[in-house]
């Protein structure tokens, strides 16, 4: 397997060579760069699979949630695996039970599940953006020095912050405050939305292709939100529908209505472009316990990648 989990220092680079690796290995994987950060980093997007229906999953948008975008990659990993090796299989025709002494449900449940890994790659084509923010997860891990433009760093280090806690890019801007929705409000003068070459490459990606459902992985609580205040009631009926399978799924909550936005914050969030501009399924995923502390520790990679390993199996199910 490309990933390992048990590279405790994974920098924004290994992440890079990680993603080309992917595309290397496995046909199912190619990969495109949709856009460069503000510190001329590349924001990768990984293609997995074949189908003509589109569903995006996106990562890292704030800095310091540093676990999901190699889960994430993993899961690509995962998924490419169980296609590729169907294919094999199917070729040299040895899916038969070869040997009836052994336990039958043990060998056929491995090969149902590839089958409709299988069938699932045929029907969809997974984007999938896991480090949309490199430069904030650079400065998470190892502060301004992490900054190449001296000017970004200067201004940075002037900010003198918990680095450990950094959730903006790297012009100080929280990208998911930054795209232009109903709840988006300017938080100082000067502030205009989709501002960042972050944001703008996302919505790109958002009108590029016809996309039936968006995921985005942030961290912490381990709870899903799907109300969105600014849609019908059939919209959030929809929402709710997805967001309960996907509870399921994962063992998270549900965050309700009450829950859009914390008092006193502006909304502008990815999901709430995405719902507004496309009326189709936009949800944000919390990985990670809620009183983890930053840095996380990357122990929770492995414990994140098996609760949330099953979502994209789960939402090729609901014939999105
Ligand atoms: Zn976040």
């Amino acid at each position: 397997m490309v990933i390992d989990f048990d590279r405790e220092n994974y920098t924004y680079e290994d992440f890079i060579s990680d993603v080309e690796a992917l595309s290397k290995k496995y046909n199912s994987i190619k990969y495109v760069t949709i856009g460069k950060s503000h510190d001329n980093r590349d924001i990768a997007m990984l293609r997995l699979g074949m189908g003509k229906r589109y569903i995006l999953f996106c990562g890292g948008v704030h800095g310091r949630e540093t676990i999901n975008p190699i889960v994430l990659l993993k899961i690509a990993e995962y998924y490419a695996y169980q296609y590729e090796d169907y294919i094999k299989h199917k070729k040299i025709g040895n899916q038969r039970i070869t040997d009836i002494t052994v336990n039958i449900k043990k060998q056929y449940e491995p090969m149902i599940f590839k089958r409709c890994v299988y069938e699932l790659l045929q029907t969809y084509t997974i984007l999938m953006i896991p480090l949309l923010n490199p430069d904030g997860y650079m400065i998470s891990l190892y502060g301004h020095y992490a900054v190449n433009n001296s000017t970004l760093q200067n201004k940075i280090k002037k900010m003198n912050p918990n680095y450990a806690e950094w959730k903006y890019n790297s012009r100080g801007i929280d990208i998911n405050r930054n795209f232009p929705s109903r709840l988006w409000k300017p938080k100082k003068q000067g502030d205009y939305a989709a501002s960042e070459n972050e944001t703008k490459a996302l919505i790109q990606v958002f009108h590029h292709y016809r996309i039936r459902c968006f995921l985005d992985f942030h961290s912490r609580g381990k709870s899903i939100y799907y109300y969105r205040s600014s849609m019908s009631e059939g919209y959030n009926r929809k929402q709710l529908y997805i967001a309960k399978h996907l509870k399921n799924i994962t063992g998270y909550e549900l965050n309700d209505y009450n829950n859009e936005i914390d008092d006193g914050d502006s909304g502008g969030n990815t999901v709430h472009y995405f719902s507004e501009h496309f009326n189709k399924p936009a949800l944000t995923i919390e990985t990670v316990d809620e009183d983890a502390d930053f840095p996380l520790d990357y122990k929770y990679r492995a414990k994140t990648y098996e609760e949330i390993k099953l979502v994209l199996f789960e939402l090729g199910g609901l014939s999105l």
